[in-house]
């Protein structure tokens, strides 16, 4: 039974109700408007006299927000200084990340937040979000119930073992929930007093933080197999019950719960992972845009990987689905186009000892190779994907040896941060002659090439999870499949112009995220409508009910009442 859509949500013009008044109002960062509170509001809400005279609107406040932000040199004390406006008023730190959206992601996200999070417990001001520890254990529904909304659409979660490519930091993780749900804000609309960051404290093995006196979790080493799944089973069932249409997004896990978490709900919950699938999607998209410049199919293709976790895994389901679903071949036969390395070589059938389960599907049943350069001697690969963490792993032997058989090789050094990239941009150019088609992980700059401009694709996660999110709470999604980021992947390879293909750039401008989240909510949400995994009605025009819900970080006028 389809439920009615539910959240028409107001739009900017609609007065507001408010309860607080005087200090209590400028106090909330949710209702705080600061000096643009207007001269009838302040007299309406006891605000007369706690404030300047002068009645600013947005963009003065905006031009003063970022003269304040451009005195902070250190990357980290800008991050501190935008959680310090979103503690005073969201409205107005939404605003200014949108209009500065390209200078003010790596501040917010990576690479910065990976700092924030390294100092977390010594920079911490304010509390955000919510922290579940096994404390907890046996009453997550009554802790869940003090969280103060009613509304939630969506949870990140993390327990902080796996932090971008810093290990495990344990409690100190809570920077990438916050970080990532803000890139769901200002890069898709969803609504910021509708999201909830939550950080699952199952302890830590970090030495470093179990001695730091600073250090806000808890100070016992991480708990595993039964007892971490009992605590994450409970939280799943307070979360739903709660908030029955909630989407859970699991963030930032080791390779050993990532995977099994993600089975272990997905059929039942709505939830994803974007490590493993809003990686792959993001991969995959970049190769149909490859495609679409070499005039091929995924299917012509042999695909070489090296590293093989969750973002290697999570990317060979995804290009699998990809060529099973256009060429009418089973998932297995797809594989067979697949050859993936790990630290120990190529992984094959024929190994001892040590194959985990998500490398399963991957082991070939040949003979092994301890180097990629003798894989890549080997298999002749047209496309190199790198997702190992570790760097200068495609060195110019690889690189030209796979150049040898293919005139255009597509590369991915997808390892971050850049530091850790398998090659650079200038490497993969120059070692190809200009011919390589290039993407990484963390951004590089526009190589000059024989008087050619080539400009490296970023294949940002950013692209994807956003709009997948927007979409499946626009509908009301059951579940998240795989076919959605199929579907979003392939939107986004059909928004790279021809003048970006031209350049050798397979991924579209990220300056036009939003109309990219909407283009890809709308393809999940007509996909949830015909497979029929939608909560709500479906309404009249999907892309135009879509934008409708987008939110905006616009002040609504306030009535007192
Ligand atoms: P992971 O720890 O799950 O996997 C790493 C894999 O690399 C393991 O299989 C390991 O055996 C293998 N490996 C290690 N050293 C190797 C070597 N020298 N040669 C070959 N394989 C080696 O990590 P992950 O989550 O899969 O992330 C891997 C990298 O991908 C990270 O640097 C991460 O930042 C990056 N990543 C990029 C994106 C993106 O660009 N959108 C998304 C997710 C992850």
């Amino acid at each position: 039974m389809l439920q009615e859509i539910k959240f028409n949500l107001p739009s900017a013009s609609d007065p507001l109700q408010v309860i607080g008044r005087g200090l209590d109002l400028l106090n909330d960062p949710w209702l705080n408007k600061g000096t643009s509170f207007t001269l009838e509001e302040r007299k309406a809400l006891g605000l007369s006299g706690l404030l300047p005279p002068f009645e600013a609107d947005m963009e003065e406040q905006v031009q003063r927000v970022m003269e304040n932000y451009r005195h902070h040199i250190d990357p980290l004390d800008k991050y501190v200084f935008l959680i310090g406006l979103a503690d005073r008023n969201v409205t107005l730190f939404y605003r200014v990340l949108m209009e500065n959206l390209l200078e003010m992601t790596p501040i917010m996200y990576t690479p910065t937040v990976g700092y924030a999070c390294q100092k977390f417990g010594h920079i911490y001001r304010k509390n955000r979000g919510m922290y579940l520890t096994l404390r907890h254990k046996g009453r997550i529904a009554e802790v869940l119930g003090n969280w103060p909304k009613d509304e939630v659409d969506i949870i990140v979660i993390s327990d902080g073992s796996r932090i971008l490519g810093l290990g495990d930091l344990g409690a100190n993780g809570m920077g990438i929930p916050i970080g990532k749900l803000v890139l769901y804000v200002v890069g898709a609309g969803l609504h910021p007093h509708r999201t909830l960051p939550i950080l699952l404290d199952v302890g830590t093995d970090n030495e470093e933080l179990l001695n730091d006196p600073l250090y806000l979790g808890m100070t016992h080493r991480r708990v595993h197999g039964d007892e971490f799944y009992e605590i994450a089973d409970e939280f799943v069932q307070a979360a739903t019950d709660r908030w029955p249409n909630v989407l859970i997004q699991w963030e930032d896990f080791t390779n050993d719960k990532a995977f099994p978490l993600l089975n272990r709900y997905r059929e039942d919950v709505l939830c994803f992972n974007d490590d493993i699938q809003g990686t792959g999607a993001v991969a995959l998209s970049g190769l149909l845009a490859a495609m679409r410049i070499r005039g091929e199919h995924l299917s012509d293709q042999r695909i070489v990987f090296c590293g093989a976790g969750s973002a290697a895994v999570g990317i060979a389901d995804m290009i699998c689905a990809g060529i099973a679903d256009e060429h009418s071949m089973t998932t297995q036969e797809a594989r067979e186009l697949v050859w993936m390395c790990d630290s120990r070589g190529l992984v094959t059938t024929r190994r001892k000892s040590g194959l985990e389960e998500h490398k399963l599907p991957y082991a070939r049943d040949e003979k092994s190779a301890n180097d990629l350069l003798e894989v890549v001697k080997r298999v002749r690969p047209t496309v190199l994907i790198g997702a190992s963490g570790h760097a200068h792993t495609f060195t110019e032997d690889v690189v030209k040896t796979m150049h040898k058989h293919c005139e255009q090789p597509i590369i991915f050094a997808l390892s971050n941060p850049t530091t850790k990239a398998e090659c650079t941009a200038e490497n993969a150019y120059g070692w190809t002659r200009g011919k390589a088609i290039f993407a990484s992980g963390s951004p590089f700059s526009a190589v000059r090439f024989n008087g050619k401009v080539l400009v490296p694709g970023q294949g940002n996660n950013m692209f994807i999870f956003p709009g997948i999110g927007l979409g499946a709470v626009c509908c009301g999604a059951r579940k998240i499949t795989d076919e959605m980021f199929f579907t979003a992947a392939k939107t986004l390879a059909h928004m790279v112009t021809e003048e970006e293909l031209n350049a050798g750039t397979i991924y579209p401008d990220l300056g036009k995220i939003r109309q990219i989240s909407l283009a890809i909510a709308a393809a999940v949400c007509r996909l949830a409508w015909d497979e029929g995994l939608a909560r709500y009605a479906e309404p009249e025009d999907i892309r135009h009910y879509v934008r409708e819900q987008m939110y905006r970080p616009d002040y609504r006028p306030y009535i007192a009442v």
